[in-house]
């Protein structure tokens, strides 16, 4: 019997009872006993770095939730990624406003922040809420006020970059108000400013103990409402884990995610017997077919949005699908890291 089969299985034997699906699926790690486990780590396709530096922290036998995290810091640090902490685009006021969640699979235990403003490591601080408070999500100045009795400095995270991005946008969006273009063409940022710009990054982790965890961080929609809250901080929309059976998370836009709870949803499409992939996919197909109001629907009624997925299950399978693609993914297992092109429900048309 293949592995996978072995979970199917184990959940049609477990019939509606979730408690005895995980028990069948807490025993398929034990009735493999000579196989090692490998550690594997997935991430969106800004995360090469990320899931590099995440898999040396975990192939030397520490816990899966160490290394993702200090992976999406290289993201959070990086000024040229303008989906994520410094550097990320900021609200419609210009402020940048982040939000993060992560999640540990063997306590089971989750933290989040959200809204959270001037500091450049939500997912460091989402960790403290996890670790040191009896809560899951803090948002808006609570959450900074939290940082900054934890020691986090306060710092500008628009850069001069980001600025001038915002700015184009600010001045271009009407000629109705009093905020004019320049006549000459200052600076070149045109895919960046043509478009409300998304962008995150999730990473997911097995460990050596074959433990499972993962994190979401992103500075979300640009331009967005202040104290606009997306998918990424809220524990089974833009991430979630469950130890016995896989972790997910995801990119895109957050509304469809926190309307369908999408990450937790994956999971349990695993728990079913679906690869990671297929999973994901499915997740997909029923965002598609819940997204049913005009305004997310293109003029040959598609989705006029995108979402992706990361998925990871407990044996290390790991999978990624988006509604559009082509796409790539970031990973990295004893192969190395490495992109691969993503599963896809239709061809992007832009
Ligand atoms: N999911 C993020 C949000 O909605 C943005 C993104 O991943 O593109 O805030």
């Amino acid at each position: 019997m293949k592995r996978r089969d072995f979970i199917k299985a184990g959940a049609a034997a477990g019939a509606a009872s979730l408690i005895s699906q995980s028990a069948s699926a807490t025993k398929l790690i034990n009735i493999f006993p000579d196989d090692k486990i490998s550690p594997v780590v997935i991430a969106s396709a800004n995360g090469i770095e990320a899931v590099k530096k995440a898999y040396e922290i975990i192939a030397t036998g520490n816990d899966a939730l160490d290394g993702v995290i200090a992976g999406v810091n290289l993201v959070e640090d990086d000024p040229n990624d303008h989906s994520v902490g410094l550097g990320g685009l900021p609200n419609e006021d210009g402020v940048v406003e982040l939000d993060s969640c992560c999640m540990h699979g063997p306590t089971h235990n989750a933290g989040a922040v959200a809204a959270i403003r001037n500091i450049r490591n939500p997912s460091k601080v989402a960790r403290l809420v996890m670790e040191r408070t009896d809560h899951v999500l803090i948002v808006g100045k609570g959450a900074l006020r939290f940082a900054r009795r934890h020691g986090f400095e306060e710092e500008n995270l628009l850069t001069d970059e980001t600025r001038k991005i915002w700015l184009h946008w600010k001045e271009n969006i009407s000629d109705k108000d009093d905020w004019f273009p320049p006549e000459e063409k200052e600076h070149n940022h045109s895919v960046l400013m043509n478009e409300r710009l998304t962008g995150t990054i999730n990473c997911n982790a097995l460990d050596l103990k074959g433990n499972l965890s993962g994190v979401t961080t992103t500075s979300g929609l640009s331009y967005k409402i202040p104290g606009r809250v997306g998918d990424s901080p809220i524990i089974g929309a833009g991430l979630y884990v469950d130890n016995e059976i896989g972790a997910c998370g995801s990119t895109g836009r957050g509304e469809e995610n926190l309307k369908n709870l999408s990450s937790f949803m994956v999971v349990e499409f695993m728990r079913m017997g679906q690869s990671p992939e297929e999973a994901c996919l499915s997740m997909c197909k029923r965002i598609v077919e819940h997204a049913r109001a005009r305004f997310l629907k293109d003029k040959n009624g598609n989705p006029n949005f995108n979402v992706k997925f990361y998925a990871i299950n407990k044996m290390g399978e790991f999978g990624s699908a988006a509604i559009k693609g082509p796409f790539k993914y970031s990973v990295c297992d004893l192969e190395g890291a490495r992109h691969k092109e993503g599963a896809f429900l239709m061809k992007n048309e832009s």
